[in-house]
């Protein structure tokens, strides 16, 4: 989609520290993280948020949550333990409108948040 920070992201347009890339999923590491690990994974397919993928393709829905849970192990935290978040609409805070699962991790996490 053309506009979309995340499509150019995918695509190599723009840079980003990328930790996993494969056909169907780019994952990168926020620009503003708010944790030691702070990952972001996205399907290159555009979908505005998780309720558009999800309805879309289920097959791309759970290749992103098995990245995600894949860069978790990858950045070694998955035994401590961390969370997935997506963001989705004005409310939840959604600021860029292509599905995206933050992966965020590596000290204790405050719940619930604000
Ligand atoms: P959300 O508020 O859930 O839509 O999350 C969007 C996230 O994208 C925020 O955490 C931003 O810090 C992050 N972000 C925005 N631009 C970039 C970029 N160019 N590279 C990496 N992360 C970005």
């Amino acid at each position: 989609m053309s506009d979309c920070l995340f499509c150019a992201i995918a695509a190599g347009d723009i840079p980003a520290d990328v930790v996993h890339a494969d056909d169907d999923v780019v994952a990168f590491r926020d620009l503003n993280p708010q944790a030691p690990v702070h990952v972001l994974v996205i399907p290159r397919a555009h979908y505005a948020n998780a309720g558009e993928l999800a309805a879309a393709d289920e097959h791309l829905t759970a290749r992103v949550l098995a990245a995600a849970a894949s860069v978790a192990r990858q950045e070694g935290i998955s035994d401590a333990g961390y969370r997935l978040v997506a963001n989705t609409g004005d409310d939840a805070g959604q600021s860029v409108h292509h599905v995206h699962v933050h992966v965020l991790g590596g000290r204790s996490l405050t719940w619930p948040p604000g």
